[in-house]
């Protein structure tokens, strides 16, 4: 008899933890999961997958708007949001099935419960009953961060609850500057609401290339986004309206919701950490190794719990590679160092690998290849938005080391470009692949000039080949 209940238990059905039941279990393990909420975690249920079927749903503005430039005549076009958020639930209801459903086939025992760490070898259920495992994997992802103590926080609401909101809100103040606050910024205001961005920096996206940062601005300054910059929110009120916002140079903003976007925290508060004397960092993520182990050898954590890159790609991979690792033995560990990354604003952002910042922090020495477009498309809509391509490539064995994109089908693009990169593409490789006309993504093939200042020449692509 097996002195355990379980060889796994893991707690947090998301992208980490779903993943990591069920390659555990198709080696042979037996695997219980808990999850507190829903099962899909994060992505599936509020987050990545709704919000890009929000995304499909506010760019229709846009190509009705294109396209009377083509000759099409749209009239007495509405918008209801009532509509999208009940086809959206059934989509996500979809999922969560699907998801369940892959547990079960895979022999995965699904407790729909909370689940709390009592020591090394194991937890206590939401019922009172205790489950022993051989291994303990915890992936309880992470939650939106409320920011400052401020008078009327509660007032304000965070990507959680966007995805219910009864209504569309006419007006929005979003505090916050990262890819989450950014993108609801533009999906709202794609769909009609006026919409303020609130950042206590000078900048937007802090992390990504430069260029990109400036460039994303004024695409949202266009599309009639304020941004207002050095500023925080003092204390958020009720009004008969909605809310009033104080911000701390003196001014008040006055809108339907308030959006607190400014970032997101390791969900390790309560979850039995401490009883097992699981190390964590100073911002609460647990620390582990490469193979995902913390410094109790019989407990693992992935996903965003551990804050190292917090996306879905990585969760589950972080997951897989911990099965095949402690139940397959196959070792392997995840390489974080290239990740294709997207953000979904209007104009959307793809990028991977280094910022020029960056490459110039490591002390390499770099030709950097960049070029700003109208789209052909933008000939015919009248559209003012603009595509801005830019490519660093290390001097010292021309291998390409970052790609920053910033127009329509940057995600798209950048996921096959991550492919090129992985297996260790260099400029010259770019420039014998055949160019694919007229696309926005063949002026990756066909750039030649080295810029070294950010002065960039007018350049129309797409429209006219180089010949
Ligand atoms: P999660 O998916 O968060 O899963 C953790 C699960 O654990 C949750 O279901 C939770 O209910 C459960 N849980 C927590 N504590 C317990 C407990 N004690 N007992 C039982 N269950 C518990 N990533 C992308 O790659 N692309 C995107 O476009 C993207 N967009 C995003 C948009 C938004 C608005 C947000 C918030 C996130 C987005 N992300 C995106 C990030 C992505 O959702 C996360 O990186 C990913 O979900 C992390 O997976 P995880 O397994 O670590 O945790």
């Amino acid at each position: 008899m097996d002195k355990f209940d379980v060889d796994l238990f893991v707690i947090g059905g998301g992208s980490g933890g779903v993943r990591a039941a069920r390659i555990a279990a198709s080696h042979g393990a037996r695997v219980r999961i808990a999850e507190e909420y829903r099962l899909g975690g994060t992505c599936v249920i509020r987050g990545c997958v709704p919000k890009k079927l929000f995304v499909y749903a506010s760019r229709f503005a846009h190509e009705f708007t294109a396209a009377a430039g083509f000759g099409w005549t749209v009239e007495g076009t509405s918008f209801d949001w009532p509509t999208l958020i009940a086809n959206k639930d059934r989509e996500i209801e979809r999922l969560e099935g699907a998801y369940r459903g892959n547990l079960e086939r895979s022999g995965v025992e699904i407790v729909p419960q909370r689940a709390v760490i009592t020591g090394p070898n194991e937890v206590e259920l939401a019922d009172g009953s205790r489950v022993t495992a051989r291994y303990i994997l915890v992936a309880t992802g992470g939650r939106p961060n409320l920011g400052l103590d401020i008078p009327g926080r509660e007032l304000g609401i965070t990507s959680n609850e966007m995805f219910h909101l009864p209504r569309l809100p006419a007006s929005i103040v979003i505090q916050g500057a990262g890819y989450i606050a950014l993108e609801f910024a533009s999906l709202l205001a794609g769909l009609g609401s006026k919409v303020t961005v609130v950042h206590r920096g000078d900048k937007l996206l802090r992390g990504f290339d430069e260029e990109i940062r400036e460039r994303l601005s004024k695409e949202l300054e266009a599309a009639g986004i304020a941004l207002e910059f050095g500023v925080t929110i003092d204390s958020i009120d009720a009004t008969d309206q909605g809310r009033r916002v104080r911000l701390n140079d003196g001014r008040v903003l006055l809108a339907d919701e308030v959006m607190l976007a400014i970032g997101r925290v390791p969900n390790t508060v309560g979850v039995g950490l401490e009883a097992a004397g699981v190390q964590l960092n100073p911002n609460g993520a647990i620390v582990v190794d490469e193979n995902s182990r913390t410094n109790i050898p019989s407990i693992y954590a992935v996903g965003d719990v551990t804050d190292r890159v917090n996306l879905t790609p990585i969760a589950i991979r972080e997951g897989h590679a911990f099965a095949d690792t402690v139940f397959g033995g196959k070792p392997w560990v995840v390489d974080h160092s290239l990740v294709p990354t997207a953000v979904f604003t209007e104009p959307e952002i793809g990028v991977v690998g280094l910022t020029e910042e960056e490459a110039r922090a490591q002390g390499r020495r770099l030709d950097i290849y960049k070029t700003d477009f109208r789209p052909m498309k933008a000939t015919l809509s009248g559209s003012p938005s603009r595509v801005f391509m830019k490519i660093i490539v290390d001097q010292k064995d021309d291998k390409v080391i970052g790609v920053h994109l910033i127009g329509e089908a940057s995600a798209e693009i950048i996921q096959i470009v991550g492919i090129t990169m992985t297996v260790g593409a260099t400029k010259a490789d770019f420039d014998r692949t055949l160019a694919l006309h007229p696309s926005a993504a063949e002026e990756l093939v066909t750039l030649r000039t080295k810029h070294d200042s950010s002065d960039l020449p007018e350049q129309s692509a797409e429209s006219t080949p180089a010949i």
